[in-house]
C-alpha cells in the first residue's frame, strides 16, 4: 500500500485537507498517511525553513507529498517552504491543469481545457545575479539538456496517460537561439518518439496572446520556467476561478501535490472554504501513483457536484447555483456522487491503471569541443566605441585580435551607429586571426595584457564550437 506524507498547513488548510481525504477514502483510494507539521507554527518556533529535519526524512521516505496551503510569516527572513521543497527535492515539473466549467462557473472561455507543464528548476530562476558595472546588472539564464529532456518527456508521457491529443511548446528561440533554441530542439527530438501525439511550437509572445484569447486551441503546453510562471497564472485565472485549480510538482524521486491558492486566513475555521483546489491536487496525485480509476471516479463525482449546483460560497451565484454549502457538506455531496458522471460537463477518462514510467536522464557521449575565441566584458566609463576599440587593439596578444564590440548585445564596433546608446558595459570579442584553436594560456595572456593596458575586465566568456558548430550568439547587427 502506498504511504503518502500529508501536511494540513495553515488557515483553511486543515479543513480542506480533511474534506479531501474523506473523499479519497470514500472513493476507495489505496494509501496510508503520515502527517507532518509544516508552516506557520514551525516558522514561529524559530525554524526559518518552516519544516523540521524529521519531516524532511518522512517526505523523502514516502516520496509522495500532499500539502495544504501554508502561511509564510511576513519579514524575519523566513524562507518559502514551497520554493525549498521544489529545489531540495529536484521537483523539475510543475503541472497545472486549467479547465473551465461553463455554464456553472462564469468564464469568457467556455470550452477551455488545457494543461501547463512548466519547467521548474532552471532558466532565469537559478538566482545567479551580479552587478558588474555602475550601470549594468545581469541574471544568468541557464538551460540544460537534461532539464529540457526531463520536462519535455514528462509533457508527452502526461499527454499519453491522460488521453490528450497534442503537446505545444512555447519558446522565444527567434531571439534566444542558444537557450530557448536548445529547449525547442529537444522538444522536436522527443516529439518524434510520440507519433500518435500531435506537436507544434509557438513563439511565446503570440502563444501567450492565443492562450488568453483562444485557449480552446491548446491541450498540453510545455515551456521554460519564466514563461510558465506567467502563463500558468493567466490560464488559471481565465478559467473563471483560481480557487478550483490544483497543481503537481514532479521530480525523479519525489512529488508534491497542492492547491494553487493560499491559506486564506480570513475565512479559516468557519467551514466555508472550497476544498476543490486541494482535491484537484489529490486527483493529480492519484494518477501519479497509478490509481487512475479512483482518480476518474473522484473527478467525475466532483464534476457532477459542480453541475448539480452544490457550491461553496466562493463560487455560489444566484441563478446558476442551487445550494450554498460549507466545506464538509460539499465533501459529503461529492461522496454521494461517487460512481456518477456529469451530464453536460465532459467526463474524464485516463488510460489504464498505471503510473507513468519516466526513464532517468542518461548523459550523452561527450561532444567535440573546441575553444575558438573569448569575450571580455569591460567596465569602461567612456561613450565612444572607437576610443575603447583603440585601447583594445593595443592589448592584442598571441594572434588574438579584437573582432567586435557590442553594448547590451548591439554591435557598436566596427561600423556602429552613432545613434546607439551605450552603457558602461562593453562586450569585446577576441578571435584568432588565423582561425587556429585557442589555448587557455592565450586567454590568460590576454587578461594580463588587459590589466597592463588599463582595461577593467568584469567577466570573461569562452567561445566554443561544438561538433564544428559555433555555439555562441553573434552581435546584433553583425
Ligand atoms: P489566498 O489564496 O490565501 O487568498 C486569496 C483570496 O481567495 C482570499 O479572498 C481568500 O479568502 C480566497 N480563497 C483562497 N482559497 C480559497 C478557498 N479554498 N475557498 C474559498 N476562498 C478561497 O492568497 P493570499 O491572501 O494572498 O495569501 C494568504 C496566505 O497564503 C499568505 O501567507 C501566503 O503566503 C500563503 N500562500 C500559500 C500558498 C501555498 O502554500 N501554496 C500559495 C499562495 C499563498
Amino acid at each position: 500500500m502506498t504511504r503518502i506524507t500529508i501536511a494540513k498547513g495553515d488557515g483553511i488548510g486543515p479543513e480542506i485537507m480533511d474534506a479531501t481525504l474523506a473523499i479519497l477514502k470514500a472513493a476507495g483510494a489505496q494509501f496510508e498517511t503520515d502527517e507532518i507539521e509544516v508552516g506557520e507554527k514551525v516558522y514561529l518556533k524559530g525554524n526559518t525553513s518552516g519544516i523540521s529535519a524529521e519531516s524532511w526524512d518522512i517526505i523523502r521516505r514516502n516520496k509522495v507529498f500532499l500539502k495544504a496551503p501554508i502561511t509564510t510569516p511576513q519579514g524575519g527572513g523566513y524562507k518559502s517552504l514551497n520554493v525549498s521543497t521544489r529545489k531540495f527535492l529536484g521537483l523539475y515539473a510543475n503541472v497545472r491543469p486549467c479547465r473551465s466549467f461553463h455554464p456553472y462557473i462564469k468564464t469568457k472561455h467556455p470550452v477551455m481545457d488545457l494543461v501547463i507543464v512548466r519547467e521548474n528548476e532552471e532558466d532565469l530562476y537559478a538566482g545567479i545575479e551580479h552587478q558588474q558595472t555602475d550601470e549594468v546588472v545581469q541574471c544568468l539564464k541557464l538551460i540544460s539538456r537534461p532539464g529540457c529532456e526531463k520536462i519535455v518527456r514528462y509533457a508527452f508521457e502526461y499527454a499519453k496517460q491522460q488521453n490528450r491529443k497534442k503537446v505545444t511548446c512555447f519558446t522565444k528561440d527567434n531571439i534566444m537561439k542558444q537557450t530557448d533554441g536548445l529547449f525547442h530542439e529537444v522538444f522536436n527530438e522527443i516529439a518524434a518518439e510520440y507519433p500518435d501525439i500531435e506537436n507544434e511550437h509557438w513563439i511565446v509572445d503570440i502563444g501567450a496572446a492565443k492562450v488568453a484569447d483562444t485557449p480552446e486551441a491548446f491541450d498540453v503546453i510545455v515551456m521554460p520556467n519564466l514563461y510558465g510562471d506567467v502563463i500558468s497564472d493567466i490560464a488559471a485565472q481565465i478559467t473563471g476561478s483560481v480557487g478550483l485549480a490544483g497543481s503537481s510538482n514532479i521530480g525523479e524521486e519525489c512529488a508534491m501535490f497542492e492547491a494553487i491558492h493560499g491559506s486564506a486566513p480570513l475565512i479559516a475555521g468557519q467551514n466555508v472554504a472550497n476544498p476543490s483546489g486541494l482535491l484537484q491536487g489529490a486527483i493529480l496525485m492519484l494518477t501519479h501513483i497509478g490509481q487512475n480509476e479512483v482518480a476518474e471516479k473522484v473527478q467525475n463525482a466532483w464534476l457532477k457536484t459542480i453541475e448539480d449546483g452544490t457550491h461553496t460560497a466562493d463560487i455560489y451565484k444566484e441563478g446558476t447555483s442551487k445550494e450554498k454549502v460549507g466545506t464538509k457538506e460539499f465533501a459529503e455531496a461529492v461522496i454521494a456522487n461517487l460512481g456518477q458522471k456529469p451530464k453536460e460537463l465532459k467526463t474524464v477518462k485516463y488510460s489504464g491503471d498505471s503510473a507513468m514510467v519516466l526513464p532517468k536522464y542518461t548523459r550523452k557521449p561527450a561532444l567535440d569541443k573546441k575553444l575558438v575565441g573569448v569575450d571580455l566584458f569591460a567596465h569602461w566609463r567612456g561613450t565612444n566605441p572607437e576610443e575603447i576599440a583603440a585601447m583594445l587593439h593595443k592589448i592584442e596578444t598571441n594572434g588574438l585580435a579584437l573582432s567586435m564590440i557590442t553594448n547590451r548585445g548591439i554591435k557598436v564596433y566596427p561600423h556602429g551607429f552613432s545613434e546607439t546608446f551605450c552603457t558602461d558595459h562593453w562586450r569585446c570579442r577576441f578571435k584568432p586571426t588565423n582561425g587556429r584553436e585557442v589555448r587557455p594560456q592565450d586567454i590568460i595572456d590576454l587578461m594580463q595584457s588587459a590589466a597592463n593596458g588599463g582595461i577593467e575586465v568584469v567577466k570573461t566568456e569562452n567561445l566554443y564550437a561544438f561538433n564544428g558548430k559555433d555555439a555562441f550568439s553573434l552581435g546584433q547587427g553583425q
